[in-house]
């Protein structure tokens, strides 16, 4: 990675103030002052500033909240050429990963991290976090759609596991509903209301526990807070 880059992910600048620090001999690798800009440093070099050691990059946890648009593929890069979610966060110089995954067509919270253990914990099957959704679906969400959706569902092989379903709003011709599912299967949601009889027209993840996308706009980011990291552990 580059030096400046390699500074500034140690989170102690930006990367434009890394380029000074070392333009200014305040920087050396491995015991010796470099100042020339474009230096490639690695995982075994050591580098310090100001006189100090900096942590290395592995242990500089990111964790990020991001309320993902439609049309942006969750995923750090794409052969096919589509807007992925590692354009939201491209200021970010650590690498972070989603944890879990949003559908193309799917909006709202996706939490992307450097910490692998986090992404493994969240998406491990047994993992008893309600992510909450809301969808806006076609046609008449009946009581008895609701209970069945509630109760489990098949959705191709798999039943779902007993989910929270409030119908916030059944107007003329779809329904908005909240659903809060713990597993996290393949288009989950869309399957669950196909197998009711209900087409998924919109779909937002709200919140996964108690990290609220809240008033986060679409395409943007904010840090998880040090309750929301601990909590997600
Ligand atoms: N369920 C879906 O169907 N799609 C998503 O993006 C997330 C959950």
């Amino acid at each position: 990675m580059r030096l400046n880059k390699y500074i500034a992910a140690a989170g102690i600048c930006s990367r434009r103030k890394a380029d000074e620090l070392i333009a200014n001999g305040n920087v050396k690798v491995n015991g010796a002052v470099v100042q020339q800009m474009g230096v490639d440093v690695g995982e075994d070099d050591v580098v310090m500033v100001n006189g100090k050691v900096l942590e290395h990059r592995a242990q500089k946890k990111v964790y990020v909240a991001v309320n993902k648009p439609l049309g942006y593929i969750t995923s750090m890069d794409d052969d096919k050429g589509r807007a992925t979610v590692a354009e939201l966060v491209a200021d970010i110089p650590e690498r972070l990963f989603p944890v879990g995954r949003l559908d193309y067509n799917t909006t709202g919270l996706l939490i992307m991290t450097n910490d692998g253990e986090l992404t493994y914990t969240l998406t491990h099957p047994k993992h008893e976090v309600y992510k909450t959704y809301v969808a806006v679906v076609a046609g008449v969400l009946s009581d008895s759609r609701v209970a069945r959706l509630r109760k489990g569902v098949d959705i191709g092989g798999f039943v779902t596991s007993p989910a929270k379903v409030k119908v916030i709003k059944q107007l003329p011709r779809r329904a908005i509903v909240e659903i809060q599912i713990r597993e996290g299967k393949n288009r989950q949601v869309r399957k669950m209301f196909a197998a009711v009889g209900n087409r998924v027209q919109e779909l937002k993840r709200t919140a996964i526990g108690n990290i609220h996308l809240g008033r986060l706009m679409e395409g943007h980011y904010r840090k998880l807070s040090l309750e929301e990291i601990e909590y997600l552990k």
